[in-house]
């Protein structure tokens, strides 16, 4: 569809789903002078989620931590298409996606569909819900940047609900408590962020308030943040004790309302407790798409967890016409944006050696059609054949893990950090500022970077910003 479509016919058309860690990071590093390269992605734009609970109390501004994805496009050397708009159907026999533009402003065409060669499966994930009854109606999520933009808005609510004239104590304790859940690292951070604000800023601008607020952390689990070694688990636990953050393990969340939550504890008890705000972090489900994706394919695709790859990141059952990555698929490596960044890379190398192989193979092809060939051709052919045979010879994708960090809150973090000796362990201030500066280096402009220290400077020298949008 349309002629804006970069078109070359020479050249293959690989349509890339998604623009968040997987595909931005294969964008970043592929040739695309070898391809006809289609972006599609419901958000014009890529996310660094690391800080995202930063933006859900206004430690960071929203636009410090996204990036256009035309920003790396339009520096390559060859055009880009990049359309804003959601894959709602890939039919792997086909080969076509079907996308639409999802946005409040359409024009008169919105929905449409594509030819590919190569397609890239990139789509992420979206927060497990378990169809817990209240959760889509009443809690924030902590997934999308307007997640953060929400939770940031009904907090700061809640404080001039509680602050409002003559409320009680009891009204007052309701609205200020939050509750976070979801004991894995996004519920984690964004606690030790909400706790920042509360002793850093609440106090100065509410002081009346200061005594009322209560947070909870609720983890079904025996304990929270399972990836981390146990020195670490203990540190944060212990580190949210002097902060008085109430972690609540072995605690499952049965029920959202819209002045309280329904948990249920160790002892089997359901109990219904007030609170103003929600957050729930409960980890990762499939999208619509990749659901329906997997059922066209049920011979190869068994695993209800995600895509199933082989280890080429080629999707089974679609003969190296798709290649999925990142949070979408089921592989034995944790939905990590490092796992989705590193096999970005890697498949921009693959298809490097695809493109250079697809031009073999066109040459071969030109070779046999031009009918009999002398000896020299002949010596020719036999030479292209083997290339083309070496070129089908790709290194599979490894996976190599640089460890693994989180902020806690109180200016601390904890980092377990793989030495070829053993494994580093350590948590603390030094560990915070040490989290400061790797995250800063890993986003991925100078401009990111620009905005985010100066993020970080403001806060210092003025506070965060309590004005409501
Ligand atoms: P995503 O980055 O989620 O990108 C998916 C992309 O697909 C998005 O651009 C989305 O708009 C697009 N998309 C959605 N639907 C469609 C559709 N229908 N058609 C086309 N495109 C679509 N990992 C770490 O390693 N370290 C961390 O510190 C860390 N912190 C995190 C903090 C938070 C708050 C969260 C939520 C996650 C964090 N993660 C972290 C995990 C990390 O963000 C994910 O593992 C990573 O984003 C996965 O990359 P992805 O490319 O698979 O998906
Ligand atoms: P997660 O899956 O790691 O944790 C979700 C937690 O919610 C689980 O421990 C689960 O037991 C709990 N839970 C689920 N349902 C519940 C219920 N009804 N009641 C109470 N608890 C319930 O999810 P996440 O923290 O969003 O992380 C997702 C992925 O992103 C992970 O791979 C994680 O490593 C990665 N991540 C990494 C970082 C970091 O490295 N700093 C930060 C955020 C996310």
């Amino acid at each position: 569809p349309g002629e804006q479509l970069p078109h070359d016919p020479t050249k293959k058309t690989l349509v890339v789903l998604g623009s968040g860690w997987g595909a931005t990071s294969l964008l970043q590093k592929l040739d695309t002078t070898d391809y006809n390269v289609v972006v599609i992605s419901p958000r014009n734009y890529f996310l660094f989620t690391p800080l995202l609970p930063s933006v859900a109390v206004g430690t960071l501004s929203p636009h410090s931590i996204i990036q256009p994805t035309r920003y790396i496009t339009r520096h390559k050397d060859r055009t880009v298409s990049v359309i804003e708009a959601a894959a709602t159907d890939v039919d792997p026999i086909a080969q076509t996606v079907t996308f639409a533009d999802e946005s409040e402003i359409q024009g008169l065409i919105s929905s449409t569909t594509l030819k590919y060669d190569y397609l890239v499966y990139a789509v992420g994930a979206e927060t497990q819900t378990f169809n817990i009854p209240g959760v889509k109606e009443h809690a924030c999520f902590m997934k999308e940047l307007e997640d953060a933009e929400k939770t940031h808005t009904r907090f700061l609510d809640c404080l001039e609900s509680a602050a409002f004239p003559g409320q009680s104590e009891e009204e007052k304790n309701r609205l200020l408590h939050m509750v976070v859940v979801g004991g894995g690292p996004t519920g984690i951070e964004l606690s030790g962020e909400i706790h920042d604000y509360l002793e850093e800023d609440l106090r100065s601008w509410y002081p009346e308030l200061s005594n009322n607020i209560k947070i909870s952390l609720v983890e079904a689990l025996p304990s929270v943040l399972p990836m981390f070694s146990k020195k670490l688990i203990d540190y944060t636990e212990s580190t949210f004790k002097e902060a008085n953050i109430d972690i609540l393990t072995k605690t499952m969340v049965k029920e959202i309302k819209e002045k309280s939550i329904v948990v249920q504890g160790p002892d089997g008890v359901k109990r219904e407790v007030p609170c103003g705000m929600v957050v729930w972090a409960a980890g990762n489900t499939l999208r619509k798409v990749t659901k329906d994706l997997i059922a066209k394919l049920p011979e190869h695709q068994t695993n209800r967890r995600g895509i199933a790859v082989d280890d080429h990141l080629r999707m089974a059952g679609t003969n190296g016409t798709v290649f999925a990555l990142g949070d979408c698929t089921a592989t034995s490596y944790a939905p990590t944006a490092q796992v989705a960044a590193q096999q970005g890379s890697y498949l921009a190398r693959v298809f490097k050696q695809i493109a250079k192989r697809d031009a073999l193979v066109y040459e071969l092809q030109a070779l046999e059609n031009a009918g009999s060939l002398d000896e020299e051709k002949q010596k020719q052919k036999a030479d292209l054949t083997k290339q083309v045979e070496k070129s089908d010879k790709v290194k599979p994708f490894k996976y190599s893990h640089q460890g693994s960090l989180a902020y806690i809150g109180s200016e601390k973090a904890i980092a377990d950090l793989p030495f070829s000796v053993g494994n580093l362990a350590v948590g603390g201030v030094a560990t915070y500022l040490f989290w400061r500066s790797a995250y800063l280096s890993r986003l991925f402009s100078l401009r990111n970077r620009t905005l985010v220290a100066t993020d970080w400077v403001k806060v210092k020298l003025f506070g965060r910003d309590v004005s409501r949008e």
